[in-house]
């Protein structure tokens, strides 16, 4: 099976210049923006300007330039604002739900970087 990437989501139409956005941090490969409903004091998504579905969609066909600044720009916004786990950050989540069972509402690869507060347990038990 192949993924189809519909271009009139609405992480496509950000990428487009069609929809604004709270702009937290541009790369060549990556944009990052703050949600617009956020969960937590930080919640910024990270999405590829590329078109892809979700994780194993770019992970199946990104390029390694384009996976490398995706990854780095992850890594980039969480120390942007203070959310790494190192000595001088508080730490956080990172979530990148895909298709039904993960309840993805966007159809554009994002992960989601949230902080700020405490979290609490990553799923409570169904
Ligand atoms: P998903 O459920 O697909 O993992 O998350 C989609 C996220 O996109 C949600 O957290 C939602 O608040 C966010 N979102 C939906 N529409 C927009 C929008 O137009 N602008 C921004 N900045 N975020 C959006």
């Amino acid at each position: 099976m192949s993924y189809h990437y519909d271009d009139q989501n609405i992480f496509a139409k950000i990428l487009r210049g069609e929809i604004p956005n709270s702009t937290v941090l541009e790369t060549a490969h990556s944009l990052a923006f703050n949600d617009i409903n956020p969960l937590a004091p930080v919640h910024v998504l990270v999405i590829p300007r590329g078109p892809y579905v979700c994780y194993d969609h770019f992970a199946l066909e990104a390029s390694d330039e384009e996976i490398l600044d995706f990854t780095r720009a992850v890594g980039q916004v969480c120390r942007m604002l203070g959310v790494q786990a190192d000595d001088a950050g508080d730490g956080c989540r990172l979530i990148a739900n895909a298709g039904a069972n993960g309840v993805q509402e966007v159809p554009h690869l994002h992960v989601h970087v949230l902080g700020g507060r405490m979290l609490g347990r990553m799923l409570a038990r169904a």
